[in-house]
């Protein structure tokens, strides 16, 4: 198999699965109980958490344990919205943000608040202009994803931090789910608030996510009952879950750098080869965007169709994203990006890791080509 959806989800590191056979095995008690073997369970939790935030540099932040960055983007947004909404009821995004955030803020829009989607160029990048215009004085939200997950493109964070930091009442949230571990992601730098992240994309485990959050902001749980999580997220923690998030954060982070400049090395090969094929276009910009994506569309060449090809050849990817490929409607991100029909309706994602060889790429260009003038 030539695996090439690494930003739909990445396989466990084994490392990680022996931490969470090993914790879970040995150290299953609850770690809300009072007596010792709680209180070991407690332990483990508390130093794992301690270790993600150091290991990350998040000295100001704490961090909710969730399911999964969905979750994380739920409790992040509705959270804010739900608690400071006396404060005032307009909150801004992009266009172009995953599921897990654009359908939260249509939910809001249900329920009496203001969006404004800030909209995007050709890169699928906003502008900074764009949101200091849309600042208001009832703004109480800004939430803009730090990686696009189809397109691959980074959004100006940075200044977009800068900007914020004149208004300390607006509350930035940023999903860096495509970019923690990939890139670099200083969220004290960016004046970020909350951030979301799944561990799945990371080479950790499914059903472990988390949302750092700056310490002392106040936020309205989603899931009530126990008071876990800071009375965040209520509900029995896992502490196998906590440790092998906080492997899984750990060795992704030892091996950023290294990672980063082997997937550039691979993506510019993985270019070129798409820039030798007849009518493929690259959605993916070229300045300012993550090397582990490359989004480009087969023009007149149904993308179901072509990755099933792929596919039977024993090569993966993906059309668009995960959590929108089951629908044949077009991309709604290549659509914001005012791309035409006949591109936005025909997109490939292929996504790398430091796991993809090179005689994985190899074989690529041997098959892509040929299955492209096949089909057409
Ligand atoms: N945000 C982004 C940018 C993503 O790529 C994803 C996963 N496709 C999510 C959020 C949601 O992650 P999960 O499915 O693990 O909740």
């Amino acid at each position: 198999m030539i695996y090439l959806d690494y930003t739909s989800t990445t396989p466990p590191r084994e490392e990680v699965l022996e931490t969470y056979n090993i914790v879970s095995k040995k150290y299953w008690g609850n770690p809300s109980a009072l007596h010792n073997f709680g209180a070991e369970a407690e332990h483990l939790l508390k130093k794992s958490r301690s270790q993600i935030l150091e290991v990350l540099n998040l000295k100001n932040y704490e961090v909710a344990l969730t399911s999964c960055a969905t979750e994380a983007n739920n409790l992040a947004i509705k959270g804010v919205c739900n608690q400071h909404k006396w404060r005032g009821r307009h909150v801004i995004t992009t266009s172009i943000e995953h599921a897990s955030v654009y359908s939260v803020f249509r939910e809001l829009e249900e329920n009496g608040f203001d969006v404004t989607y800030l909209p995007v160029n050709r890169d699928g990048r906003i502008s900074v202009e764009d949101l200091k215009k849309a600042l208001r004085k009832d703004t109480i939200l800004v939430s803009i994803m730090h990686v696009n997950n189809e397109v691959g493109t980074i959004m100006p964070i940075e200044e977009i931090g800068q900007v914020l930091k004149n208004y300390p009442k607006i509350i930035f949230h940023a999903d860096i789910v495509q970019s923690l571990g990939k890139i670099n992601v200083d969220l004290e730098t960016y004046k970020v608030d909350l951030a979301s992240m799944s561990a799945h994309k990371i080479y950790g485990l499914k059903g472990t996510g988390a949302l750092f959050y700056r310490k002392g902001l106040e936020l309205a749980p989603q899931i009530t009952g126990g008071p876990q999580e800071k009375k965040l997220r209520a509900g029995t923690t896992d502490t196998a879950s906590a440790v092998s998030l906080a492997k899984a954060i750990r060795l992704i982070m030892e091996e950023r750098d290294s990672n980063y400049d082997y997937v550039l090395g691979l993506n510019k090969k993985v270019r070129s080869i798409l820039e030798s094929c007849d009518g493929v276009v690259i959605n993916t910009p070229e300045e300012a965007a993550s090397p582990f994506i490359l989004n480009f569309s087969v023009q007149g060449i149904k993308p179901e169709t072509f990755v099933h090809a792929l596919g039977e050849r024993g090569i993966y990817v993906s059309t668009k994203s995960a959590c929108s490929s089951k629908s044949s409607k077009p991309s709604r991100i290549l659509k914001a990006m005012g791309l035409p029909k006949e591109i936005s309706n025909y997109s490939i994602r292929i996504s790398l890791s430091h796991l993809t060889t090179n005689q994985q790429i190899d074989t690529l260009e041997k098959e892509l080509p040929q299955l492209i003038h096949a089909l057409k």
